[in-house]
């Protein structure tokens, strides 16, 4: 890993560790699932501190350079975030899809940023129960969905 800041890293593992004392170990025995609180989209969300971040990437975060200093975000799309080496947020412009096709899962590894257009193909796949494939994106990991 590149070196960071040191106020980043401690950003970064307190979220991490944050995030992991909030999830479960879903029956399917890989998926982690947050316990905390859920949006009307049925997404597991929280509120994000800045002021624990350097001012660039606060101003980075939230689109502008206002000094606004808590940020409600999706924890999967944060964990997701949390998992990138360096740290950067990602691309507003992009989705963070559940390859598990799990609204609350927060595992990085079921998780990837594309475009809204590739999020959407993945929902025939959630209908059909198989993956329609995605190339060059991930496939969907099907098998892990929970009832
Ligand atoms: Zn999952
Ligand atoms: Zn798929």
């Amino acid at each position: 890993m590149m070196a960071q800041d040191s106020n980043i890293c401690s950003f970064v593992d307190n979220y991490k560790q944050f995030l992991i004392s909030k999830a479960i170990l879903a029956e399917n025995g890989e998926c982690l699932l947050w316990t905390g609180y859920i949006d009307p989209g049925r997404y597991g969300k929280t509120s994000l501190d800045l002021h624990k971040l350097p001012y660039d990437l606060r101003a980075a975060c939230l689109g502008t350079a206002g000094s606004k200093r808590f940020k409600s975000v999706r924890v999967h799309r944060l964990a997701l975030t949390l998992a990138r080496e360096p740290f950067s947020w990602p691309d507003r412009s992009l989705v963070a899809s559940h390859l598990c096709h799990n609204k609350t899962c927060i595992l990085a590894t079921h998780l990837t940023f594309e475009s809204n257009a590739i999020n959407n193909t993945r929902k025939s796949c959630l209908r059909m129960g198989r993956c329609l494939g995605h190339h060059p994106y991930k496939d969907c990991m099907l098998n892990m969905h929970l009832p």
